[in-house]
């Protein structure tokens, strides 16, 4: 491991408006008599202006939570987090407004949310400008219905149309006011497997026509194929994030990378999948070398055979820990 910087994501430097999302030690605490729930933890999160970003995670990781939050709507217990420059654990009322109708777009994972279902799709997106105070909305309105391909639809309804169809209506609607940033919370929850990819698709044209800086939370681990970075959330952190950049953070046969964050306090998270493969559990053994950090099972793998094949074996050291 010679490199616990965040990885380089290959977006653009920040330059023009600021669309980026910075969040530090995100802290969100659920009360309700008298059962807290911790739904974040210390969560680091950082978008560059211009990126596409997926976020996994199991349900209940604390991925709509985030959105909760990066929305405005929900406030953190602790931390802080920055979106285009907009400090939102100090909005005002007014700023909220404004951050609401002309800094953020949504798609919501409750989808009922998302679109007026006895107006038609082009009035839904005519209402969201109305409601944002976009003057060009015919203007606006064409550049949409070209991007998301929603020509033969926009006099339906949105129960009247197709999932894919309907998600695509979704994001024109999220998208209408010209937001710096866009999140959408499982935007393919309800789709099948080659609609999801269709929308993912349509969600990477989007974000490289128009440069909005976009946050896709999803629980389908599939969602990697379809970005540059996948950040994986667990119990309400960040744990490791996947890059598939054409240059930076791609092994040379062209393998996506993995890489784990690592907070202020040090701490990290150990892939899943690595520690049922090697057995880790309870203590592990390090080894500090010139240019990384070993990680063995604090027993030496000798009281039980390993799972499987310990392919970084090639520096394992003699001595016992305990
Ligand atoms: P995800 O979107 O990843 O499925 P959530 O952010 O919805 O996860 O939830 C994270 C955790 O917080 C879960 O344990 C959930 O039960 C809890 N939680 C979410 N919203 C509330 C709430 N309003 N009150 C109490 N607990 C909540
Ligand atoms: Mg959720």
């Amino acid at each position: 491991m010679t490199d616990t910087t965040a990885p380089a994501t290959g977006g653009p430097l920040t330059a023009g408006p600021d669309r980026s999302i910075h969040c530090r030690e995100l802290v969100r605490i659920y009360t309700s008599e008298d059962v807290e729930v911790q739904a974040l933890q210390g969560l680091e999160l950082d978008v560059v202006s211009g990126e596409l970003v997926a976020l996994v995670g199991a349900s209940g990781s604390g991925k709509s939570t985030l959105l909760g939050i990066l929305s405005g709507l929900d406030r953190p217990t602790a931390g802080s987090a920055t979106v285009a420059g907009v400090d939102l654990t100090a909005m005002t009322r007014k700023s909220r407004l404004h951050y609401h109708r002309r800094v953020v777009g949504f798609v919501w994972q409750q989808t009922e949310r998302n679109l007026v279902p006895y107006l038609t799709i082009e009035d839904n997106v005519l209402l969201a400008m109305q409601i944002g105070g976009t003057r060009d909305r015919a203007g606006r309105l064409a550049t949409l219905v070209d991007l998301l391909d929603l020509g033969d639809v926009l006099d339906r309804r949105p129960g009247e149309v197709s999932g894919g169809q309907r998600q695509r209506a979704a994001v024109a609607v999220g998208l209408a006011n010209e937001p710096s940033v866009l999140l959408a919370d499982e935007p393919t929850g309800e789709l099948d497997e080659s609609t999801s990819a269709q929308l993912l698709e349509t969600l990477r044209t989007v974000n490289h026509e128009t440069g909005t800086t976009t946050l896709i939370v999803t629980h389908d681990a599939t969602v990697s194929e379809h970005v540059g970075r996948t950040v994986r959330i667990r119990d309400g952190r960040t744990s490791t994030e996947t890059l598939r950049s054409t240059t930076t953070g791609t092994t040379p046969d062209g393998e996506p990378q993995e890489f784990a964050l690592v907070d202020r306090a040090g701490r990290l998270q150990l892939p899943q999948e690595y520690v049922d493969r090697l057995g880790l559990q309870d203590r592990v053994r390090l080894a500090m070398r010139p240019d990384h950090v070993g990680v063995y099972r604090g027993d030496d793998g000798q009281t039980t055979a390993p799972a499987a094949p310990l392919s970084a074996a090639d520096d394992r050291t003699e001595h016992d820990d305990a």
